[in-house]
């Protein structure tokens, strides 16, 4: 009721202490306290209060937010949430890391610890190699490997530094030929990732020794057990004794082909390639290249043209007397490619 005698004398009042800029807020803000009017008419004398400080336009916004106070009253209701929400996106960043974090160290410890474990035994000589020298036998060593190999494989994205790769030999596994698998070779352009160290083939149900142990590459020990197997063979058919031994000479040596200062490398270099200077037979005989590639018709000849003629079916080069003045106290055999597809052979 005094509202309506109060606001004009306030309208009055305010035109004269307000400037000109200040009429056109006080024109909505005559139609703003009309829209209130009607409302606060009833019990709400506490209003009036608020109007007299609205003339500023300040408080025009005070005035609507006064209207609208079911507003705040979502917040402190929505505080909950939005306080949550609000902090969330602010939290989410955090937990991610703690969330991440744990998952990779669980993992990794293990398959380190594999991967160490492997590295610490492939330190020097792989173990896989050194089974088939305590069991021959080629059922049992095949599933050893395979067991080995398994645990392996899964280590290999994982890249342990210094760990040493390298392929194993079914010839070594099957223990067609007996030694162990050593560490990789690497001088200058020679070299060889996978060599072996074998001491004797074990063929037609016996055991021939080295001379002295041979440093070679997989697929020459296997030729090598093959092409003494057949030897052998020989020997104890026409000599009636088998051979006993294999007189061994260079093998794995970094030079170039007749040690010459220039030209290619030898397959020596590559422990692809073996020199043999003859054979002992079991009932101690000794047939040497040097001493026995003539006569040609004697048994011992006889012996020395049949092995090497076998040895040019299992080397790409087969190197003896006939071939140089140098090979004419041994044998030279080795898996060297000739030709553009590695199927030519040079034997003489
Ligand atoms: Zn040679």
């Amino acid at each position: 009721m005094a509202m309506r005698t109060l606001l004009p004398a306030l309208t009055a009042l305010f035109l004269v202490t307000t400037p000109v800029a200040a009429q056109d807020f006080f024109g909505s803000f005559e139609d703003f306290v009309e829209e209130l009017l009607p409302q606060r008419q009833a019990p709400e004398r506490p209003r009036p209060a608020p109007v007299p400080a609205a003339p500023d336009p300040a408080d025009e916004a005070g005035a609507e937010d006064a209207d609208p106070p079911p507003m705040p009253r979502p917040r402190p209701v929505g505080l909950g949430e939005d306080g949550d929400a609000a902090e969330m996106p602010e939290d989410e960043p955090n937990p991610p890391p703690p969330v991440a974090e744990p998952p990779p160290p669980i993992p990794d410890p293990p398959g380190e610890a594999l991967d160490d474990a492997d590295a610490g035994v492939d330190g020097d000589i792989p173990l896989p190699q050194e089974r088939p020298d305590v069991s021959p036998e080629p059922p049992a060593s095949p599933a050893a490997e395979e067991a080995e190999a398994e645990p392996a494989a899964p280590s290999g994205p994982t890249a342990v530094p210094g760990r040493i790769y390298q392929t194993a030999c079914p010839a070594l596994l099957s223990g067609t030929v007996v030694g162990e698998m050593v560490a990789p070779i690497a001088e200058g352009i020679c070299g060889e990732r996978s060599p072996l160290v074998i001491t004797a083939v074990r063929v037609n149900g016996h055991e021939i020794g080295f001379s002295s142990p041979v440093t070679t590459n997989c697929a020459m020990a296997g030729a090598l057990a093959d092409w003494v197997g057949e030897v052998d063979a020989y020997a104890n058919a026409v000599l009636d004794s088998p051979v006993a031994s294999l007189g061994t000479g260079t093998s794995m040596m970094c030079r170039n082909r007749y040690s010459a200062a220039d030209g290619f490398v030898s397959e020596h270099g590559f422990a692809n390639a073996l020199d043999v200077v003859g054979f002992t037979l079991a009932d101690g005989s000794s047939i040497n290249v040097e001493s026995d590639w003539l006569p040609a018709a004697a048994p011992e000849g006889r012996l020395l043209r049949q092995a090497h003629g076998a040895a040019c079916g299992r080397f790409t080069t087969v190197l003896g007397p006939e071939a140089n003045a140098d090979h004419e106290d041994h044998f030279h055999v080795d898996l060297g490619c000739h030709g553009q597809t590695c199927t030519a052979q040079i034997c003489e």
